[in-house]
């Protein structure tokens, strides 16, 4: 890649990040998947060598860079094997909301702990009965005095068991339907009111999932981050940056199978040659490398227009990497469990466990479907169905 893409420095965090992973690798993760651990070690030595807070500003103990950076770390730990989903939470949307909207004191008690991964900050926006329409969602704050208490439920929420606080998405009672007007909040995972219920996930994975429940939570004025007027941009910040890092996670995940799979066909023979130099093994591998190429750089395209600060052209390009790479994760995975044969569905080989985890990427944050109507409507002007 040329250095018209990525710089000198991008290229020497790629590697420094990519030895990180090859000492934790699958075996790690692995091992943590089986202990029902989460992936604490390795959180913290990224934590420590700097590589959670690298898009954080320096003024709060991060690496001053941005999105782009934040991108590189996770693909390359996911192309070792160990991906950090929590990257695309706690520094990615977390950090970047409470860098951008905080209070002073917000980005004090908080942008330190999310920069070394000493704290851990979770995102929680999904319901049960709004699902991918968020303008249904109906997690009300209510004033109480100079409080807010807080009342919702919501689903599919990553790591909370790690968290120290989770960034809840709610609206207040004044706007309680309609088209959504967001007011975002830090609710200490501690908190009297706040359950947490672990769901049920057929996916290999370090991190769980989980249902909260929110009974009249009571939050101090201080738990609001930004106002609770300029929510929609606030959100947005941090949705942009979380689907780029959903394209990095999926990218990082596509590599380590197609690795994986390029190794097995060079060796595996059964006729004169090995598998590798038959096309029909070798033609969908080299579309799959193709695919993941194009999706990264269509990464790196939307990961500089928000570090540049366009947000608008931003999220156009974020939406169309996401769907991109999650595309090519999906087709890379199967392709690669295709070519170990049965070996593909062994846990030796560890490869069969991809196929649902790809398949994240293709649902969250925002499912395949609402990228390609986002395309629809926003970049080719056609009518809504719904
Ligand atoms: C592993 C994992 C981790 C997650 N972590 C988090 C997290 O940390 N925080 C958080 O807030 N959420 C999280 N989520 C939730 C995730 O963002 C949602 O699952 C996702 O937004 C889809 O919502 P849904 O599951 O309710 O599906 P639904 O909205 O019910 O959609 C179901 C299907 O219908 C399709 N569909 C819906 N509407 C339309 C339409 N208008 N046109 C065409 N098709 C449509 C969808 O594309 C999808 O295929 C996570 C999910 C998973 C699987």
């Amino acid at each position: 890649m040329t250095t018209l893409i990525e710089s000198e420095e991008h290229k020497a965090l790629r590697s420094a990040v990519a030895a990180l992973g090859k000492r934790y690798g699958r075996d790690y993760l692995t091992r943590t998947v089986a202990e029902g651990k989460p992936p604490t070690e390795l959180w913290s030595e990224a934590g420590k060598l700097g590589y959670l807070g690298v898009n954080l500003p320096e003024e709060y103990g991060g690496g001053g860079g941005g999105i782009a950076e934040l991108s590189i770390v996770l693909e390359e730990l996911g192309a070792a094997g160990s991906p950090l989903l929590m990257l695309v939470v706690s520094p990615a949307i977390c950090g970047t909301v409470i860098s951008r909207f905080g209070t002073e004191d917000q980005k004090r008690q908080w942008l330190p702990g999310l920069a070394d991964g000493t704290r851990l900050m979770a995102f929680g926006i999904t319901e049960p009965d709004a699902g991918s329409n968020s303008h249904r969602i109906t997690t009300t704050a209510r004033r109480d005095g100079a409080d807010w208490l807080l009342t919702g439920r919501k689903v599919f929420i990553s790591g909370v068991d790690m968290a120290d606080a989770v960034l809840i998405v709610g609206r207040t009672e004044d706007a309680r339907t309609g088209r959504l007007k967001p007011c975002l909040f830090i609710v200490p995972t501690d908190a009297e009111g706040f359950q947490k219920h672990p769901i049920d996930m057929e996916l290999n994975a370090a991190e769980k999932q989980f249902e909260l429940v929110l009974d009249d939570v009571r939050l101090p004025a201080g738990a609001l981050v930004g106002d609770d007027d300029a929510g929609l941009l606030q959100l947005f910040a941090g949705l942009n940056p979380e689907r780029i890092m959903t394209a990095a996670f999926a990218i990082g995940m596509g590599r380590y199978a197609l690795a994986k799979a390029v190794d097995y066909a060079r060796d595996r023979t059964v006729w004169k040659a090995p598998i590798g130099a038959h096309q029909a093994i070798a033609h969908p591998l080299a579309q799959a490398h193709i695919d993941l190429e194009l999706a990264r750089l269509m990464m790196q395209k939307a990961a500089h227009l928000y570090d540049a600060g366009d947000d608008i052209g931003a999220g156009e390009a974020a939406n169309m990497a996401k769907y991109a790479a999650g595309e090519a994760c999906v087709r890379a995975v199967d392709q690669a469990v295709h070519t170990l044969g049965g070996n593909g569905l062994t846990r030796e080989f560890g490869l069969a466990s991809l196929i649902t985890a790809a398949r994240v990427s293709r649902i969250a944050p925002v499912s395949r479907e609402m990228i390609l109507n986002y395309v629809s409507h926003q970049t080719l002007g056609l009518p809504k169905s719904y």
